[in-house]
């Protein structure tokens, strides 16, 4: 007889149990994983505390009970035929034992988002480990607050180079959404918008998208790092992994003298890029000012729907001639891509230190607790080994 499975169920708000389910069966098109870690994310807190609420992807909606946890890594136990071959955008087949990064988004390959638009999870049918599949029916094992990890059919794999530790690993999606960021925000010759090395970005919020973002800026070259937060601790961590020249909210509490702070670091031009990863709509117009004419804007933190925001668009975005982009998800080939970067940087940039608490499967509620809190940088759950 197989054994059981332990995951952490979210029943309702604020409510883990920790439930048992039997190893599933897999397929010829499916895949099983034993879990080594699960990062918390941003969207992880909102659903924690809401519930069943709307998400940033085409007719995402968080149905409870649900095993939380999209950013997921661990060792391939078992993997179907047609599977092994499928799951995989590079190298040969996977094989049971190897370390994986599992992409969050489960695309269908089959709509006119798949077929027009590379690589981005955009799909019409778009569903997702860790929040939008309940685990009500079997298999059950859908996101990555267990011991086991049940892969679907057109999941994406991606091998962890074999020298790069399961905490920087760990990291692999929301440097994917970086790096997906970054390339969009790609500048253009002709007009100077957009990102190019030298450059000067605002990150808006350094939890660990905020952080991740600040760490793609990094390895891409930026000129200067400047990040806002109020905690102290989080800016401590930007310093030490960027060099990040820090705007702290209890330093500058009003809004004018963040502002003005940022046109003294920038010779009175405003920031090439700014990018928020707070998930306060409320920081979008603070940000649009920090910005310079003809400078980018990024909007990655607001992944949920939450209250509007009032911002000018006469001043903000027209006179600024300010180029706004948002960002839900990423490209599926910048996983491979930025495990790589991640690989090649680690003996320079210390990933790990974003890394900051962990814990057991069966202590979700007091994970989600402190990875909610201020100090606190990446939380993983589950061993890491
Ligand atoms: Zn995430
Ligand atoms: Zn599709």
């Amino acid at each position: 007889m197989k054994e059981d499975v332990k995951a952490a169920v979210l029943t309702a708000p604020k409510k883990f149990e920790t439930r048992t389910f039997p190893t599933p069966e897999i397929t010829r098109e499916t895949g099983l994983v034993r879990m080594l870690g699960a990062g918390i994310c941003g969207t992880d807190k909102h659903v924690f505390t809401m519930g069943e609420i709307r998400l940033g992807l085409p007719g995402d909606i968080v149905r409870l009970p649900i095993i939380m946890g999209h950013e997921n890594l661990g060792i391939i136990e078992a993997i179907g035929s047609e599977a092994a071959k499928a799951m995989v955008l590079e190298g040969p087949p996977l094989e049971v034992g190897e370390r994986v990064y599992i992409a969050a988004d489960i695309r269908c390959g089959q709509c006119y988002n798949c077929r027009n638009i590379y690589g981005f999870p955009w799909c019409l049918n778009h569903t997702s480990y860790g929040d939008v599949i309940s685990c009500d029916k079997p298999p059950h094992l859908f996101g990555g607050y267990a011991d086991k990890m049940y892969i679907l059919e057109h999941s994406d794999l991606f091998r962890v180079p074999r020298n790069l530790p399961n905490e920087i690993a760990l990291l692999a999606e929301q440097m994917a959404v970086a790096y997906g960021s970054f390339g969009r925000a790609a500048q253009s010759p002709i007009t100077k918008e957009g990102y190019a090395p030298g450059d000067t970005v605002v990150i808006q919020g350094v939890g660990p998208l905020g952080l991740c973002n600040a760490l793609m800026a990094r390895m891409m070259g930026a000129g200067k790092i400047i990040a806002v937060d109020k905690s102290e601790f989080r800016l401590r961590i930007a310093t030490e992994l960027c060099s990040a020249e820090t705007i702290s909210l209890s330093e500058y509490p009003k809004l004018s003298d963040r502002v003005s702070r940022v046109n003294a670091l920038t010779d009175g031009i405003g920031a090439d890029v700014v990018i928020e990863c707070t998930g306060d709509s409320n920081v979008i117009s603070e940000g649009l000012e920090m910005l310079r004419i003809g400078g980018t804007y990024l909007v990655e933190g607001a992944f949920v729907e939450d209250v509007d925001t009032r911002i000018s668009p006469s001043r903000q975005i027209l006179a600024k001639n300010a180029r706004i982009i948002g960002v839900s998800g990423m490209p599926h080939p910048a996983y491979g891509r930025v495990l790589k970067m991640m690989d090649s940087y680690r003996n320079i940039i210390p990933f790990e230190k974003m890394i900051t608490h962990r814990f057991d499967v069966e202590e979700a509620a007091e994970a989600m607790k402190v990875s909610i809190s201020p100090d606190s940088g990446k939380v993983a759950l589950g061993s890491m080994r």
